[in-house]
């Protein structure tokens, strides 16, 4: 049964949450630790309290921080915790947001503003690492703000050398990430800060993954490089409570080192019919509910709490490395020292991406990377009671795809293939573009980029990509 309309009389609420819980039978497994992306998922109990949280203030509203006071406790007592972690001064500040997208979206806005405020700039421009998340680019595209990329190294690390020259007069901020998203490493964030401070420009660390679990590592006495305020260049971090916090989603933040940055992310409006009008962020409603479960979250685990959970990714990230290495024809991709990692092939005869498909096959739920090809896992406490499986059947993925490497020419592994090599790369945007927008049709369609790859796919891309180019004259 469809639901296209509106219900001419309301519905049972039983068979209504009856039929919710029925929509997810297809979805990933997450609860026994089969996805390695997008979820941070404990268990049915942490889900609960989280859940029972989020209902006390799910009406709530933090647009208004007069308003609910208690709101702006939960917020400023967040950020307190966060500044401590991240060993700020007595200057650092801060607004949670509600996701990693709005925090790097506004980093963005911010130092743009700053920038123009402060000096000419024009067009103002950022220097991110390749490996930067894709809400960076994205904040490039909606903010205006050109990108200058800093490449890898061979060994897929950011390559400092050519930050100098990089960065110019138009440069309202750089990035690095702690760690970033691709590959798990951490940028050098101390070498970064350093070239940042001495031409004063601003350098954002992107802690959107990592900054609930670096600080806990580091505690439980893992070897990390600094990535925090202790480096004098660092001028914000974004964190984000709803991945290795384990908050319910709806929750991020951005801390600035003072207040004088953070005022130029602020939006003022005195004029408005509807009243003075003055926002912290991008939204105007702002969810209670998650900054309450997020909130009740970190009272509930504590830094000891923090500190097992992270021990125990740590344990699940160590056995995967190794049992990576262990398997001929894979490697690792980057110098992970976080909680995730990717690895790919080092044997030109062997697919990674068809290896993914196994995987798939198998009953894992795995991301797929680019530039080079890999296989993504974000690893939580909970896989630490698969990874002896995971690497079962990834040794046995590999020998199957050995014992048939026609299986990189059909299903996934072509498709993410062709995605990822075709060397038009303005096609697979305007392919990407329509299978995309058309999921998006009211009444809903899936994604169709996924389709098995015919023979002529190729051919039938070219005419596609020919037949765009004229469009566009
Ligand atoms: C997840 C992530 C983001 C974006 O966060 P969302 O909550 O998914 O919007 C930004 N940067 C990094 C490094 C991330 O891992």
């Amino acid at each position: 049964m469809t639901h296209r309309t509106l219900p001419e009389c309301g519905r049972e609420p039983d068979e209504v949450l009856d039929a919710l819980a029925d929509f997810a039978a297809d979805d990933p497994d997450y609860k026994r630790g089969r996805t390695w992306s997008l979820v941070y998922h404990l268990d049915d109990a942490h889900e609960d309290f989280a859940a029972r949280a989020y209902r006390m203030y799910s009406s709530a509203n933090g647009l208004n921080p007069a308003a609910f006071r208690s709101l702006k406790r939960l917020e400023s007592e967040i950020i307190s915790i966060e500044a401590g972690l991240f060993h700020g001064g007595p200057e650092t500040c801060g607004v949670l947001t509600s996701g990693g997208t709005e925090s790097c979206l506004l980093a963005v806005k911010t130092y743009r503003d700053m920038a123009r405020a402060r000096r000419r700039v024009r067009p103002p421009n950022m220097v991110l690492p390749v490996t930067a998340h894709v809400a960076w680019f994205k904040a490039s595209d909606y903010f205006g703000v050109k990108v200058r990329l800093l490449p890898m190294t061979s060994g897929h690390a950011t390559d400092i050398a050519r930050l100098k020259r990089l960065i110019d007069r138009n440069t309202v901020m750089v990035l690095g990430s702690a760690p970033e998203y691709p590959h798990g490493t951490i940028d050098p964030i101390a070498e970064m800060g350093a070239i940042c401070a001495a031409r004063g420009v601003p350098l954002h660390v992107d802690a959107c993954v990592g900054g609930f679990i670096l600080p806990f590592m580091e505690m439980n006495g893992v070897d990390l490089p600094p990535w925090d305020f202790r480096v004098p260049g660092v001028t914000s971090i974004s964190a984000d409570l709803h991945k290795y916090g384990y908050a319910a989603k709806g929750a991020s933040s951005i801390l600035y080192r003072d207040l004088d940055i953070l005022k130029h992310q602020m939006f003022v409006y005195q004029d408005w019919p509807g009243g003075v009008f003055a926002s912290p962020a991008l939204l105007g409603t702002r969810p209670g509910g998650a900054y309450a479960a997020a909130w009740a979250t970190l009272q509930k685990f504590g830094v000891a709490g923090y500190r097992e959970l992270a021990a125990q990714t740590t344990e699940a990230v160590e056995a995967l490395k190794e049992g990576i290495a262990r398997i001929d024809g894979l490697r690792l991709l980057g110098r992970p020292q976080g909680p995730l990692l990717a690895y790919g092939s080092s044997d030109r005869a062997l697919s990674i991406f068809a290896v993914a498909d196994q995987m798939e096959k198998r009953g894992w739920n795995v991301n797929r990377v680019q530039n080079p090809d890999g296989i993504h896992a974000m690893v939580t406490a909970r896989h630490r009671a698969v990874t002896g499986e995971y690497l079962a059947d990834l040794e046995q993925a590999v020998a199957t795809v050995r014992a048939d490497p026609s299986l990189a020419q059909t299903g996934g592994a072509a498709t993410y293939g062709m995605l990822a090599h075709v060397p038009l790369r303005g096609m697979v945007k305007a392919r990407v573009l329509d299978a995309f927008a058309s999921m998006y049709r009211a009444g809903g369609g899936d994604l169709d980029l996924h389709e098995p790859a015919a023979p002529g796919l190729a051919e039938r891309w070219m005419k596609k990509y020919v037949e765009w180019k004229s469009r566009r004259g």
